[in-house]
């Protein structure tokens, strides 16, 4: 079995989906892998290191993907008229397809019209069996500690309580919006470097995770936030009326903080404003805020994504997209070991290729297309 690993090619993508580790790791279970020259380097892997595991290095994805069984990828392959290079028409027929495909109605259909076999790791169920593959999980983790130490780079003063011969500076107050993965990681990591943490989030689990982690909790609750939670563990859309109660007492706060780090989101809908520009009208000059968020289009109503703005008020507002691609050496890693982790649970020793059952609960999940039809119950759904 070839696997093919492509140079992403996508705007701002630093990220590759194998490691010279990795690749190593398939090479063992008998598949031979060919990595395009120059995939790894933006993550600090050069193609001597691929060599060294064993890997080939093709000279352009046409070379990489010729009679390849599996694609390994972080973002969807380019189409026709999308840049350089129509990586998807030279994916053979039959082969697997695996990353962050993020593909509606119409793209799934290409797959399926190409023969692709398509699986798509962002749609993986959040159930125990599955963590280790959890590419959400890796790259949030990762988002959550990038996004407080670029924090820290922006910000004029210092996060721990610097006392000194020449005196006191005090701690940095930092507030931290939404507690999933990133979030969490974003706290542990605002505590290490010494600020004085809080957060918020609407779930009420993520209430003790937030003080199991030494934070204070700030935001509202009621009847209705008691049942914020699906059952798939994401935030439900709250009702207009929560969403105004908790910018009450958000605004209150964030007023006085230095540091804001924004995380939240709900899933398969545009992220929520959780900081409206009077908010950030009331923050003191030389605060920061970061957004986590500014895929989705952002949690601050300033925010510009993909860019830092500084705001009339001396505010600095970090809106930058692909926080993991931002710390790409580690995404890197992480996000190989989820997909060769997918590999390695569904691999059939002796066919030597994976064998994705489908009535498995995971190869259900992240399955967008099967024999040339398109396959994934989101997307056949009327
Ligand atoms: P996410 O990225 O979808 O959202 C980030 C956070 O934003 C969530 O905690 C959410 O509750 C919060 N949020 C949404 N609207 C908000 C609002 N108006 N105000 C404040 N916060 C708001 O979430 P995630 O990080 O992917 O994690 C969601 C849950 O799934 C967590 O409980 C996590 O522990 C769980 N999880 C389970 C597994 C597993 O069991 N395999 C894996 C990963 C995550």
């Amino acid at each position: 079995m070839r696997v093919a690993v492509l140079r992403e090619r996508r705007g701002g993508e630093t990220r590759v989906a194998a490691t010279p580790e990795t690749a190593k790791k398939l090479i063992g279970l008998g598949c031979s892998v060919a990595i395009e020259t120059g995939a790894g380097l933006a993550s600090g892997l050069p193609d001597s290191e691929y060599a060294a595991a064993g890997c080939e290095i093709a000279q352009n994805a046409g070379a990489a993907l010729s009679g390849a069984g599996i694609v390994l990828k972080v973002r969807a392959p380019l189409g026709t008229g999308e840049g350089e290079v129509d990586e998807l028409s030279m994916i053979p027929r039959g082969a697997l397809l695996i990353g962050t495909l993020a593909a509606d109605k119409a793209l799934a259909g290409t797959y399926a019209t190409l023969g692709i076999e398509a699986c798509s790791m962002e749609l993986l169920p959040r159930i125990t069996r599955a963590q280790s593959m959890d590419i959400l999980s890796s790259q949030a983790n990762l988002a959550g500690y990038r996004a407080v130490i670029e924090a820290a780079g922006a910000f004029d003063r210092g996060f721990p309580m610097l006392m000194t011969a020449a005196g006191t500076i005090s701690a940095a107050s930092v507030f931290i919006m939404g507690a999933g993965v990133a979030g969490l990681q974003a706290i542990a990591t605002a505590r290490r470097l010494g600020g004085r943490v809080s957060a918020t989030d609407v779930r009420p689990a993520a209430k003790e995770e937030i003080k199991s982690l030494g934070a204070t909790f700030v935001g509202y609750e009621d009847e209705e936030s008691k049942a914020a939670q699906t059952a798939g563990g994401y935030a439900k859309q709250l009702s207009a009326e929560f969403y105004a109660k908790q910018a009450e007492v958000v605004a209150a706060h964030i007023a006085k903080q230095d540091i804001v780090v924004t995380t939240a989101l709900v899933q398969g809908r545009r992220a929520p404003t959780l900081v409206t520009e009077a908010m950030v009208a009331s923050m003191k000059p030389g605060s920061v805020i970061v957004d986590i968020a500014s895929d989705a289009g952002g949690n601050v109503a300033l925010t510009s994504p993909g860019e830092m703005i500084v705001t009339g008020n001396g505010v600095k507002i970090l809106g930058w997209r692909n926080w993991p691609g931002r710390i790409a050496g580690a995404s890197s890693a992480l996000y190989a070991r989820n997909l060769l982790t997918f590999l390695t649970t569904f691999w059939d020793k002796d066919a030597k290729k994976p064998l994705l059952k489908e009535d498995d609960d995971i190869v259900k999940g992240v399955t967008l297309t099967r024999g040339g039809a398109v396959v994934h119950a989101s997307l056949v759904a009327a």
